[in-house]
């Protein structure tokens, strides 16, 4: 399958503090690609490197097969939405998107295109001063998608929004990707992408930590555990430790058990005459399988004003 976005052993660092450190993964079309990592984790920094915004020490980040700065219509390969906050304020959207689509030789009629797109066409001549969150970030969406490129970048791009333009957003990642783009979207909450992305990225202090899909991720943290509830349960706990099984008691009623299949549970709690009224795998969340991966990797280091 062909790569959209390919970054390989980037390496940058600020001063004392190494943002990425020697990161290597592939975006692909048609995906929606989810780029998680705890604050600091090095999402932004990779992000902008992507974009040419900043320069790698090492390694390579390519869109096509082709560094960001070589590449001759950008806003036709790669549309992109960093700062939702960085239009100028006394600027109306609707000459925002003009200003842009001009200075790229983009045709004029993709802004009204952009702006029906993205809901805004009703308030296309109000300056963005006025703009809600919500509205600035469709704005910042607007202006990705007017080059109607095959690759599409957001960072963060549901922070501190409300409910209905979460969904929004969603469902035009997945349309995005169902059209056949690459999408790559950054998150800090692994739970804001379950049922948005189908691949992950997860990093943890400039590393990558998993390269995997949301599917594989899910069965992994899953594996080989088991819910049981039981009125009786610490007999059933030492019935199951006896036989050789890791059991943690967690809800009232209820015990996790690693280390056996259900079926044999159920025998052995059967043998030893004791209730069962819930037996079955063990279903993790997306938010879980990211703190396990993550749990040595968040970032303590505190900030010290200087
Ligand atoms: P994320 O997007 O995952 O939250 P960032 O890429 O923003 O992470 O930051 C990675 C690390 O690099 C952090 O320790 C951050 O403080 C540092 N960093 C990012 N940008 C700069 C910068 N312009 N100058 C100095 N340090 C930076």
């Amino acid at each position: 399958m062909e790569t959209s976005i390919d970054v390989r052993d980037l390496r940058k660092r600020y001063g004392s503090t190494v943002a990425v450190d020697g990161l290597s993964f592939e975006v692909r079309p048609g995906l929606v690609t989810g780029f998680v990592g705890p604050n600091g984790a090095g999402k932004s920094t990779t992000m902008r490197v992507i974009l040419g915004l900043d320069a790698a020490d090492e390694g390579s980040a390519l869109i096509g097969g082709r560094p960001y700065r070589s590449l001759r219509a950008p806003l036709r390969e790669v549309g992109a939405l960093l700062d939702a906050a960085s239009v100028h304020p006394g600027r109306r959207a609707r000459d925002h998107l003009l200003w842009m689509a001009h200075y790229s030789g983009l045709p004029r009629r993709r802004v009204g295109e952009v702006l029906d797109l993205v809901g805004l066409s009703s308030v296309a001549r109000r300056r963005v001063g006025g703009f809600s969150l919500g509205m600035r970030q469709r704005l910042g969406i607007a202006a990705a998608l007017l080059g109607d490129p095959p690759v599409l970048m957001f960072d963060e791009p549901v922070n501190g929004l409300d409910p209905e333009g979460i969904r929004w957003i969603r469902e035009l990642l997945r349309s995005m990707a169902a059209e056949g783009r690459a999408v790559l979207v950054s998150s800090h909450l692994m739970g804001e992408l379950e049922d948005t992305a189908d691949h992950l990225v997860v990093i943890g202090r400039g590393r990558l930590i998993a390269d995997t899909t949301v599917r594989e991720l899910l069965e992994t943290a899953s594996a080989g555990r088991v819910v049981l509830r039981t009125a009786r349960r610490s007999e059933a706990m030492s019935v199951l430790a006896n036989a050789g099984a890791e059991v943690a008691a967690t809800e009232r009623d209820t015990l996790t058990v690693t280390g056996l299949p259900a079926e044999r549970i159920a025998t052995l709690l059967g043998e030893s005459g004791l209730p069962v009224s819930e037996l079955a795998q063990h279903r993790a969340s997306l938010e879980e399988a990211y703190m396990e991966l993550t749990r040595d990797s968040v970032d303590y280091r505190v900030e010290v004003a200087k």
